[in-house]
């Protein structure tokens, strides 16, 4: 009995133990919070403000008192970069790696920021250099991806084909990529001249995507050049099965065909079977001229009118209007004009291709995005939304 009494007395002292311990515990604590420096919170609140001058200023100063703090200097190297302060990002990412506290495992990452840090500021031979150096190493993907946007800048199609072959994955097959380089080194030869070997890399492209609908217009294009007018029509009109929405790309080069082989009024027939099955193509102002030509006015304005009723489009309207034009008394054309003006300005303003990635607008058409880089993300037609 004495004995569990004696034990009731050690609950007290657990109590107090960890009461103590806690204790320890947060002065530890506190002891870290105030060994971080106040430069390190300036710098931080400073990034969250989007001040980067202040907090490259604030983090230079914590790299300097922390020395060695390499994660601070990674940061330090983006932030210069990102700043365009291009020079310091190379002489910090240089230091770093004269340095002998630098672990192994390490190096390659750093030599691929100085890599990116040389882009940016336009010493591409320099990253290239880097960057092969770099494809065994635990940064291989990291470089091979920036080889590829390297080799694409420079319009290298051969290597960016060899460098995106060597990236394909289960994620990312790159098939669309290759079957564009392919394309592109088509379009090339197509422009000297030389249709072997652009019929060569359309084939190629094909193979590495079958929906390439960018090969079959070169591929008509090469027929068309070398006078087999039918096989060119055959490969133009092959795009309805790859992606119908391309298929005005195709459609004034189809009528040229048509007109060359003396049949333009098959052409026509053509053209206005692809607007009545697929309305969101962008053939109404083609198809007016086209019929106008050769079927006189009244038949171009019944065509444009079906048209509207079946898409109402501001371009559309525009046509409708300026056929009527004629007809209407003075004052009647007067006021016409005035909407038809109208209609043209925010028709040439609201209708632009969009890149369906980021969102890029523009009059013209691209193949490849020129502000985020991604291929075939245009939309085909021009929207008026
Ligand atoms: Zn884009």
């Amino acid at each position: 009995m004495e004995l569990d009494l004696w034990w009731l007395l050690l609950f007290p002292a657990f109590f107090g133990l960890g009461w103590f311990a806690a204790r320890v515990d947060m002065r530890t604590v506190l002891k870290q919070a105030k060994s971080v420096p106040t430069s390190y919170f300036r710098g931080l609140d400073a990034l969250v403000e989007d001040k980067t001058d202040v907090a490259a200023q604030a983090l230079a100063e914590v790299a300097r008192q922390q020395g060695a703090a390499l994660e601070l200097q990674h940061i330090l190297g983006k932030l210069y970069r990102k700043r365009g302060e291009n020079d310091r990002a190379i002489r910090l990412h240089q230091q770093m790696l004269d340095s002998s506290d630098l672990p192994g495992e390490q190096r390659d990452q750093v030599r691929n920021e100085l890599a990116q840090d040389f882009r940016k500021a336009g010493l591409v031979d320099r990253a290239e250099e880097i960057l092969l150096k770099l494809l065994d190493g635990n940064m291989g993907l990291a470089a091979r991806r920036q080889l590829l946007d390297i080799y694409q800048q420079d319009r290298d199609w051969q290597k960016a084909i060899e460098t995106a072959r060597e990236l394909r994955s289960d994620a990312h097959s790159f098939q669309h990529e290759v079957a564009q380089f392919y394309c592109e080194l088509a379009q090339g030869e197509l422009y000297k001249s030389s249709y072997a070997q652009a019929r060569q890399y359309v084939a190629e492209a094909i193979a590495a995507n079958r929906k390439c609908v960018r090969a079959s217009l070169i591929l008509g294009d090469i027929e068309f050049a070398e006078g087999n007018a039918d096989a060119a029509i055959a490969a133009w009109q092959g795009i309805e099965k790859q992606n119908y929405e391309y298929l005005a790309m195709a459609a004034e080069r189809l009528f040229d065909a048509y007109e060359k082989q003396g049949r333009p009024l098959e052409g026509i027939a053509l053209l206005r079977g692809y607007q009545r099955t697929f309305p969101q193509l962008e053939l109404t102002d083609l198809l007016y001229q086209k019929i106008a030509t050769y079927e006189g006015e009244a038949k171009a304005l019944e065509g444009v009118r079906e048209a509207v009723y079946a898409r109402p489009s501001l371009a559309g309207v525009y046509r409708m209007i300026e056929a009527q034009m004629d007809e209407l008394s003075p004052e009647g054309r007067m006021d016409a004009e005035v909407a038809r003006a109208l209609i043209l300005k925010h028709s040439q303003r609201l209708s632009v291709h969009r890149c369906k990635c980021c969102n890029f607008r523009s009059r013209a058409f691209f193949w490849h995005c020129p502000a985020c880089g991604e291929w075939e993300s245009f939309t085909a037609n021009r929207s008026e939304a």
